[in-house]
């Protein structure tokens, strides 16, 4: 079975000025361990698509599924990260990490071990006691990567996670990413607005347009990627 499948999937957003057609029939089967990316203009639907791989949103039509079960509700199986990791700004980088396992009563010493590694694997060991006011727009977008995969989800979801960090940092964060989920064979779906990127970290890219969302190319990226 693939990790995530959309299944004629359709998603309309009623407002006052009328509907928005943000997905229709979207068809879509995405493997272990690749990592895809989401392009397209602005309103293309590339977030709605990830809030229904996450749980946090319903399709009006259609299935999605992540490892062959319908996805409900948000769960410890799908991680996602967005553009600002919004920290809880009174607790420590830690305490950060731990707290969604808090808020759903799972045991700390569940996750603990796991947050441990990962902070010292991205390179966040020396701040886990800091407060996130202490570390640079590069490290808390670290904390929120750490925070989303302290309960080892088989897929990770980035929207736009670099896009408001300087062009420098946003490399060496790419590079990181990659070696992230090449060591932890993670499912990847990311969403940037460069294609470059895209072309870079990804196994896939997958091009969408507006009006109504749809995917209209599904590209394989033949050649190798830095250390993937
Ligand atoms: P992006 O282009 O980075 O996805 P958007 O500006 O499209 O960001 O959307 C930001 C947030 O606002 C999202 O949570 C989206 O669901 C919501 N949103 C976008 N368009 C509308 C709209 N027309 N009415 C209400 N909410 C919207
Ligand atoms: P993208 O991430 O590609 O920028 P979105 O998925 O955020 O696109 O939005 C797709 C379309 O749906 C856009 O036209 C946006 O304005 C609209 N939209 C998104 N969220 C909402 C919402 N909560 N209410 C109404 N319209 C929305």
């Amino acid at each position: 079975t693939p990790e995530i499948s959309f299944r004629h999937v359709g998603r309309t957003y009623r407002g006052r000025s009328g509907y928005t057609e943000a997905l229709q029939h979207i068809d879509l089967s995405i493997a272990q361990n690749e990592f895809v990316s989401l392009v397209g203009p602005s309103g293309c639907g590339k977030s709605t698509a990830l809030m229904l791989m996450a749980g946090l949103d319903q399709p009006d039509s259609g299935q999605v599924e992540v490892e062959g079960k319908k996805v409900i509700e948000p769960s410890d199986r799908v991680g996602i990260v967005f553009q600002d990791a919004t920290l809880l700004p009174w607790k420590s980088v830690m305490e950060n990490v731990l707290y969604p396992a808090r808020i759903r009563g799972i045991p700390v010493k569940r996750v603990e071990p796991q947050a441990a590694a990962l902070l010292e694997l991205l390179g966040l060991e020396r701040f886990k006691d800091r407060l996130p006011h202490e570390l640079s727009g590069g490290m808390r977008q670290r904390v929120g990567i750490c925070r989303a995969l302290a309960y080892s989800p088989r897929v990770l979801l980035l929207d736009e996670p670099f896009s408001a960090l300087d062009a420098l940092t946003r490399d060496e964060m790419n590079l990181l990413l990659l070696e992230l989920t090449e060591s932890l064979r993670q499912t990847v779906v990311l969403i940037t607005h460069s294609i470059q990127e895209a072309l870079l970290l990804s196994d896939r890219v997958l091009v969408m347009s507006a009006r109504p969302g749809r995917i209209i190319a599904d590209i394989s990226v033949p050649f190798e990627r830095p250390r993937r």
